[in-house]
């Protein structure tokens, strides 16, 4: 999509504007990017500073009185009216503007003390296995993300809409629900099947021990594959991966090499790379800074990395090729090791009281316990106090184990003490949205499975570009689902994909 030819002058002002606020913005993030990779520790203090002071400017420049005039005059322009792309971006601009401007500094600012105070009661708490000490804390988090998603939509029914909003532009609860429900239901019948099945897939080759510095080499050989340009982006190591695609030409890509293992690393590299993918193959070039050179949503991200770590990463044609590969890099610990061992040990199903250990079967059901729960919490419908009963009792029902304690049921997430609500979903979202994306690219690209199997993944990231990645923000998330693969989004896809996974390794 090259830029509009003959820009007005104000839309062309506006454009600059916030592209100058995008690049204030990279210079965060590449701050943000050495702080968890090689910044010496002694730089913590001074960093912060840095860090604060840039996103002040950012923020300062993204909600100024002159994009708030500019986008005004834009959107009385005919001309950019009736031009598509125009319009989209228009349409996300003001959306940034109003999130930037309706909620009032005061707010902002008590958000944030209160956040950082609530985060360290809740770490805390956590360590002493000590509800009662979080609550008043949680109570006080959701009483101001109440507010603010008042001043974001007055006198909205679901004031949960306005807090999810900020990850999944459009989206709303409602919707969420009537995908989740289903889901639900019949996953945690398949899950009983499992279980009922009394097979324990051997889990040995979790354990292989391999060097760290070949599996970096392996990790950026399966990237390459994937049609990541390391000569724009980098892979390295963190605590916690993450992908940063923080400007043109510059995706910066983290993975770990835990203890023991070579799967878990690999998977981590290869969602981030789906991340990554994602961010090389958005118009940058010509729209950094515009909503049309950004990501749709949390969800469409989601179901990027997801499509790559699950989809290809944990599939039989995958490891047909890989496997051969990982001997080669890995040695002769992997010897004996076959693709069935491998396919059985990254597709076992492990219910586990800690959303991050668990497989990806079960952690939806993690998800869509947490969604109901933020989403009563906000609305008034659950108290804080009432927090701890609620959780034990829907997780028994979800995934039939008895929660032994809070520091392994509801006080084990970070997320809502510092005031993260409406986050959640978007983790199981984006596994809907790869699978229903996954179930279309299969049949457009009928050989995929094939070329998969001979390690030539560029044809499926090529269709990503096209279908998915070149658009940024020219489409919300339900309409981009809608015109690619001709419906809603269900949660039909997901669970054959889930089916036909585990079949084999349970003999369902
Ligand atoms: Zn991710």
């Amino acid at each position: 999509m090259p830029p509009t030819p003959t820009r007005p002058p104000h839309y062309a002002e506006l454009c600059g504007l916030l592209k100058e606020a995008a690049t204030l913005g990279s210079i965060g993030s590449l701050l943000g990017w050495d702080q968890e990779t090689y910044m010496p520790p002694a730089a913590a203090g001074h960093r912060a500073q840095q860090q604060a002071l840039v996103a002040g400017l950012v923020h300062e420049r993204q909600s100024s009185p002159r994009v708030g005039e500019l986008l005004q005059a834009c959107e009385a322009d005919p001309a950019l009216r009736q031009d598509p792309a125009a319009a989209a971006n228009l349409r996300e601009m003001r959306r940034d503007y109003d999130r930037a401007t309706k909620v009032p500094t005061d707010l902002v600012a008590e958000l944030a003390r209160t956040g950082s105070l609530a985060q360290e009661a809740w770490k805390d708490a956590r360590a002493r296995n000590d509800f009662p000490a979080f609550a008043p804390w949680l109570t006080k988090m959701m009483t101001l993300s109440r507010r603010k998603a008042d001043c974001l939509a007055p006198g909205s029914p679901e004031p949960y809409d306005a807090l999810l909003d900020e990850y999944e532009p459009g989206m709303t609860a409602k919707e969420i629900a009537a995908v989740f429900a289903p889901l639900r239901d019949r996953l945690a019948q398949l899950i009983g099947r499992v279980r009922a099945s009394g097979r324990t897939p051997d889990q040995s080759v979790l354990k292989i021990r391999t060097d760290p510095q070949q599996q970096h080499r392996f990790g950026e050989l399966v990237l390459k594959a994937m049609g990541f340009d390391l000569s724009a982006g980098r892979l390295d190591v963190t605590t916690h991966p993450f992908c940063s695609g923080m400007a043109p030409g510059d995706t910066r890509l983290t993975t770990r090499y835990t203890g023991e293992g070579f799967l878990e690393p690999l998977y981590g590299t290869m969602h981030e790379g789906g991340h990554g993918l994602y961010e090389q193959g958005l118009p940058k070039a010509d729209h950094f800074g515009e909503p049309l050179g950004e990501a749709i949503s949390l969800g469409i991200h989601e179901s990027q990395s997801r499509m790559w770590e699950n989809f290809v990463g944990r599939g039989r044609a995958f490891w047909e090729w890989a496997l051969p590969e990982a001997r080669r890099l890995l040695g002769p610990a992997l010897e004996p090791v076959t693709v069935d061992a491998v396919y059985a040990a990254a597709n076992t199903v492990r219910p586990s009281f800690i959303r991050v250990e668990s497989d990806e079967s079960t952690y939806n059901l993690h998800i869509m316990l947490r969604f109901e729960i933020e989403r009563a919490l906000i609305s008034g419908d659950l108290r804080a106090d009432d927090l701890p009963g609620v959780w034990n009792e829907r997780f028994e029902s979800y995934l039939g184990l008895k929660v032994p304690d809070d520091r392994r049921g509801c006080l084990q997430d970070v997320h809502w003490s510092f005031g993260l609500v409406g986050y959640f979903p978007t983790y199981t979202l984006g596994n809907l949205y790869a699978a229903q994306l996954w179930e279309m690219i299969n049949r457009q690209l009928p050989g995929l499975e094939s070329d998969i199997r001979r390690g030539e993944l560029i044809p499926l990231r090529d269709w990503l570009r096209a279908n998915i990645h070149a658009h940024g923000k020219r489409y919300r998330a339900a309409e981009l689902c809608q015109r690619v693969t001709g419906r809603p989004l269900s949660s039909d896809p997901l669970l054959r994909h889930l089916e036909s996974r585990l079949a084999p390794v349970y003999g369902l």
